[in-house]
Formats: structure tokens, C-alpha cells, sequence
């Protein structure tokens, strides 16, 4: 146990590298760039090849500065380890990657990112069974199980129509029948809400966007909440089942994913993921405010056909997002009256910029049917119920008043 556990999330983060001795006193995490790392004694080397001594051996594998991050996140996560990747969807990948073979089955959130739904398609090309669900309710959950069911998969609130899953039921059906369950919650963050609240085995963020928060740096995570008992999992192989069970997922994934897949984080992405990290709070509370101020504008003009946000009292998710969620989030998505055309709407917005990504700190306004779900076809969008007219928005951290007034302006033409 360490002495912050007391302090609260920001005050955790910020003294997170110093909680261990940094060069110089320095108050960041160095960015340790060097690939290789040197021992005196060569029995140290062979030492650290077997696992019977701690230490670094290759960059592809691990790096001080990326692992002084992952301690970051396992504490936002309230976590034993993480896994930091090149991106978010590398953290994903290695989900596929290390932990399901040919004849697994997962069940999935059917609400799901544009990508993740993509490389699902693709596990399912390569022999593992795969069925989507509306994970709005438990039952379509358990109904979807089969004995080869390894992995229960979904977000915390779903992009662009802002679902929310059944958290707390899934995770206790998933518990009893001893599944993985694997949450994505980048929607949220670590610091709206812990998924290991709900039983989650694995967090997965995409570091992205809320926790680097400033559109300038690609990453991705996986946390090993402590939660699953990979003493039960199928696919763990001989040599990872010698360790202790509370290891096993985690080194498998570092082995069969991380390393040989390759798709590290640098130091330096590192590094600009953890000065980021440090304002996630401010960032969050402000951002979630804009949002619920932007979506209770919209409602209530008459221009508006639908606005779907977890803050206001009409969304079908919106007392499970009160109980479980800190703030009800920065993202929320709206239709226009037919009689507007979204295209001319988005590009009357001054401060708004037409963009994909989310988690900024600047709003972002994107009309998703026309890009970001475009490729998926219009059976599927359907499936999903995306209007071809739907903008999503994540709300950044610009005055409310500004903000509220360029979406109001551009109503106004
Ligand atoms: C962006 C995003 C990802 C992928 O993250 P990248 O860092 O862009 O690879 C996965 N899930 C969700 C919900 C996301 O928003």
C-alpha cells in the first residue's frame, strides 16, 4: 500500500512519479529514450531473460518512462497492472491477439466505435464466433452466452448514440459464470467512473483522448482490474500458467501481444500522455458542463428533433449514469428538423470545428453517418439506429457562454 492512497484522484496523479526515487529530484518521469539497457554482469542479464529479476531488456517491451504511465493509470483505474500501447485500438487488438483462439465466442456491445467494430468483423473472419448484443439490458447478454463464450465485451456509454450498458448486471452475470468481462471506457474515463466497480477483469482507454486530453498524442491502455481469476482461463499458455494466477493475463498479453505485435508506446508519447493526464479532472468537470449545457439548449429548441445525452432526464440510461458515472460525460449527439440541412448547420458553427476525435479540449462537431460510420454501410448504420442527419459533439473546455452561443447563433440564420 502506498502512502497517497488516502488522496484523491488529481493529488494521486500528480505525485504518482515521485512516490519512487526520480534523477535530480526531477518532479516528471524522465523520457528514458534508449532501446536497450546495459547490465555489468551478465548473470544479471540472463536473470532479468528468465523473470527471476526485475529489469528491462528491449524498448519494444517496456521502458521506464512508459511503465512510470502504466502505474499512473493502474492507479486512475484502481487497478494491479497496465499495459500501455501505441493506441487504443492496439490495446483492443491485443485483447484479440492474446487471448482468444478459433472457436472462442464473444459477446459484444452492438453499440460500438467505428474501429472496434471493424476489427470484431475481423476476428470473426479468423474462427472466432462473435455475436452482437443490445448490452442496454442484461438479458440480451445472457441469452447470447454459450459454453464457448471466453469474453463479454463493451463501452461504457456508446459513441455516437450515447447507450449505456448495463454495467452492474453484466459484470455480475459475467462474474458468476466466470467470464472476462473487457470494458472500453474511454467514453467515460477513469476519472467518471472505474469499471472494476462493476467486476470488470480488463479496462481498456484509449489514452487519446480524455486522459492525454489535447489532441496532439496517440495511446492506449489495458488494466488488469484484479477482478477475473485467469486460473479459470482457457487460453492461458504452460509457460505463463507457471506464474502466479494474479499474473497469468497479463504477461500473456504483454508476451503475445505487446511484444510480438510491437505496437509500443514511445517514451516521448509517454511523456505527453502523463503531463496531460495531470489536468484530467479539470478538464472532465468542465467539458462534462459544457456538454449538459449545450444538450439542455438544444432540447429545448423547437428546431431540434432529438438530443441524446445521459444528463438530460429523457435519456432511457439517464438514472444508471447518475448512479454510476462522477459526471454524465463531454460527448453527446443531436438530429436536426429535417427542414435544416446538418451540413449547412456545422458549417455555421465559428468556434465548433468539423473534426473527428473526441476527448479535446477544443468541441469537436462531426455528422457521423457521412464519415466515421460510412464505411460500415447504411444495414448496419440502421442496425444502430444512426440518422443519416446525426451530428455527435464532444463538448471542450472553451467559457460556456461561448460555446453555447456560437450553437445557438448557427440555429439562428
Ligand atoms: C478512440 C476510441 C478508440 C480507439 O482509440 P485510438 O487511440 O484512436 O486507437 C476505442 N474506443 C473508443 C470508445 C474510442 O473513442
Amino acid at each position: 500500500m502506498s502512502a497517497t492512497d488516502s488522496y484523491g484522484f488529481t493529488t494521486t496523479i500528480l505525485h504518482s512519479d515521485r512516490q519512487k526515487a526520480i534523477e535530480h529530484g526531477s518532479v516528471h518521469k524522465p523520457i528514458h529514450s534508449s532501446v536497450l539497457f546495459g547490465y555489468p554482469d551478465a548473470r544479471d542479464l540472463a536473470a532479468v531473460f528468465q523473470g527471476k529479476q526485475s529489469g528491462y531488456r528491449y524498448g519494444r517491451q517496456g521502458n521506464p518512462t512508459v511503465s512510470a504511465l502504466e502505474e499512473k493509470i493502474t492507479k486512475m483505474e484502481g487497478g494491479q497492472a497496465t499495459i500501455a500501447f501505441a493506441t487504443g485500438m492496439a490495446a483492443i487488438g491485443a485483447v484479440f491477439q492474446a487471448l482468444l483462439r478459433a472457436g472462442d465466442h464473444v459477446v459484444s456491445s452492438a453499440f460500438l466505435f467505428g474501429n472496434t467494430n471493424s476489427l470484431w468483423q475481423t476476428a470473426s473472419s479468423q474462427g472466432v464466433d462473435l455475436t452482437l448484443v443490445d448490452a442496454t439490458d442484461v438479458a440480451n447478454v445472457a441469452a447470447a452466452l454459450t459454453p464457448a463464450t471466453r469474453i463479454v465485451f463493451v463501452e461504457t456509454v456508446a459513441n455516437p448514440g450515447t447507450q449505456i450498458a448495463d454495467l452492474k448486471r453484466i459484470g455480475a452475470l459475467c462474474r458468476e459464470r466466470g467470464i472476462l468481462f473487457v470494458v472500453d471506457n474511454t467514453m467515460t474515463s477513469p476519472y467518471l467512473f472505474r469499471p472494476k466497480a462493476v467486476g470488470a477483469g480488463l479496462v481498456m482507454n484509449s489514452l487519446t483522448k480524455y486522459i492525454a486530453g489535447h489532441g496532439n498524442v496517440l495511446g492506449g491502455a489495458l488494466t488488469d482490474t484484479g477482478e477475473f481469476d485467469w486460473a479459470g482461463y482457457p487460453n492461458i499458455a504452460d509457460n505463463f500458467r507457471k506464474q502466479a494466477a494474479v499474473q497469468q493475463g497479463m504477461s500473456q498479453v504483454r508476451a503475445k501481444a505487446l511484444r510480438d505485435f510491437g505496437a509500443s508506446l514511445s517514451p516521448e508519447a509517454a511523456h505527453q500522455i502523463a503531463v496531460g493526464a495531470e489536468t484530467i479532472a479539470l478538464r472532465m468537470e468542465r467539458a462534462s458542463a459544457n456538454a449538459m449545457a449545450l444538450a439542455q439548449m438544444l432540447a429545448a429548441d423547437p428546431r431540434v428533433a432529438v438530443v441524446h445525452y445521459p444528463g438530460l432526464p429523457s435519456h432511457p440510461q439517464h438514472v444508471l449514469a447518475k448512479e454510476l458515472f462522477r459526471t454524465f460525460g463531454a460527448l453527446f449527439s443531436f438530429e436536426l428538423k429535417p427542414e435544416i440541412d446538418c451540413f449547412d448547420y456545422l458549417n455555421r458553427l465559428k468556434l465548433a470545428i468539423n473534426a473527428t476525435h473526441l476527448g479535446d479540449t477544443r468541441t469537436l462537431v462531426i455528422p457521423v453517418s457521412h464519415t466515421i460510420f460510412f464505411e460500415m454501410g447504411a444495414a448496419r448504420r440502421a442496425e444502430m439506429g444512426l440518422a443519416d442527419s446525426l451530428i455527435r459533439v464532444s463538448a471542450g473546455i472553451e467559457d460556456t457562454d461561448d460555446i453555447v452561443t456560437d450553437f445557438k447563433a448557427a440555429l439562428n440564420f
